[in-house]
């Protein structure tokens, strides 16, 4: 009895798998482009320069404010977007099974999360640099970021050379 009830349980599992597939395979697509836009592959609105325009202009510094207000705003709705539809998702399986892929599922959505919300700190601290007039210029050696990094990286606080001086002492830390 208790070995036709775990093949009844295997063959059920089988079957979820099956149906479960489309579902999981659209979340992992969807989270493999949300991690792009967080690593900052994401695609910013670029800046035209007028001649002779003054670094870190009115009109740069009200350029890169709206963009990362916009994005700030575009990270807020994913992240209650996804909240709401966790909540939604909760209660739905009783299986096991289901819930097991569930659970795999919701937790790659929450390191998501957690990948957004860490963004959003940072654009909020960038804000902040902006409001201090500190925007544009390296923390580490004061100079120029450049507009082209900041297109890029729009909260980058490092020029690329204390940037890249950084990632080396990174990692020779791990070594
Ligand atoms: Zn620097």
């Amino acid at each position: 009895m208790a070995e036709k009830k775990s093949l009844l349980s295997k063959v059920r599992a089988v079957v979820q798998k099956v149906t479960a597939k489309p579902q999981a395979k659209k979340t992992a697509t969807k989270s493999k482009v949300t991690a792009k836009s967080v690593s900052g592959l994401k695609q910013f609105k670029t800046y035209t320069s007028k001649t002779n325009e003054k670094y870190m202009s009115k009109s740069q510094i009200s350029h890169f404010k709206k963009i990362l207000n916009n994005w700030k705003v575009e990270l807020s709705s994913e992240l209650s977007r996804t909240v709401s539809n966790m909540q939604s998702d909760v209660t739905t399986y009783a299986d096991p099974n289901d819930r097991a892929s569930q659970e795999s599922e919701m937790a790659l959505e929450l390191r998501n999360r957690d990948r957004e919300r860490k963004l959003i700190k940072k654009i909020n601290e960038t804000l902040k640099n902006i409001d201090e007039d500190e925007y544009g210029y390296c923390m580490g050696c004061g100079e120029e970021i450049g507009l082209k990094r900041l297109q890029a990286r729009p909260t980058a606080t490092l020029c690329i050379d204390c940037k890249t001086l950084q990632e080396i002492k990174e990692k020779q830390m791990a070594k």
